[in-house]
């Protein structure tokens, strides 16, 4: 007789979490080898475009020449390994205890000793917040704001829907996102621009934009993780 479905079902009664780096049963939502094994990103990095450099500067090679409307970039890991498994975990399989175990406290210490005015999170078209039933960028943005002392103002919307933006070159995806977002009231102050993960930077480009317009002083990106 088959005991280990059982003995596993009974186990889940305990321990209902799995870790979210290699989905092996854990007391909480990492392991302690996938924890010791988050991809960090570590300084020196350019304070502009968040990318590692040989010494901290305020604009490297790689983002000298490029229009940036957002002032600051940062992700406290990378888009790989266990920092891919947290944010697949949420986005895909809507766990959501890892925002508030894992996610809000490695981004909250990224911006640690400074002050934000907003935390503004990414916006999802309705199309696809229907599909998903949540924004996991408005989860960790609500979240962060409340480990950090900031107000949460989810003032961005996505008037329309885009293409999925995996096989889009960077300046496809620039276009793909144009005139995409709107704000629905004024901005003020120091800005904290939240999503889940930055490849290109184009939709945080964007939405940094009309933040600017909509009167945003600063604004600041906070992801969990980027590509590098
Ligand atoms: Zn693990
Ligand atoms: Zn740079």
């Amino acid at each position: 007789m088959a005991l280990k479905p059982y003995v596993e079902a009974l186990a889940d009664l305990f321990y209902p979490q799995r870790c979210v780096g290699c989905s092996r049963r854990s007391s909480d939502v990492l392991c302690r080898p996938c924890f010791e094994a988050l991809p960090g990103i570590t300084p020196p990095l350019c304070r502009r475009c968040g990318l590692p450099t040989a010494f901290e500067v305020y604009g490297c090679d790689g983002c000298r020449t490029v229009e940036l409307a957002f002032d600051g970039a940062r992700a406290p890991l990378r888009y790989e390994g266990v920092g891919k498994g947290a944010v697949h975990a949420l986005k895909y399989g809507g766990y959501r205890p890892v925002v508030e175990r894992l996610m809000a406290p490695l981004m909250a210490g990224c911006v640690e000793g400074e002050r934000f005015d907003v935390v503004v999170p990414v916006p999802l078209h309705r199309t696809r917040f229907a599909k998903r039933g949540f924004n996991q960028a408005e989860l960790i943005g609500d979240a962060v704001a409340g480990m950090i002392g900031a107000s949460f103002l989810d003032t961005l919307r996505a008037v329309r829907g885009t293409r999925d933006q995996v096989e889009l070159t960077a300046t496809s995806r620039r276009e793909n996102v144009a005139g995409v977002f709107e704000a629905r009231g004024p901005v003020t102050g120091r800005v904290l621009l939240v999503d889940d993960v930055m490849t290109t930077g184009a939709t945080l480009n964007e939405c940094a934009r009309v933040l600017k317009t909509a009167g945003a002083r600063e604004v600041q990106t906070l992801t969990l993780c980027r590509t590098c």
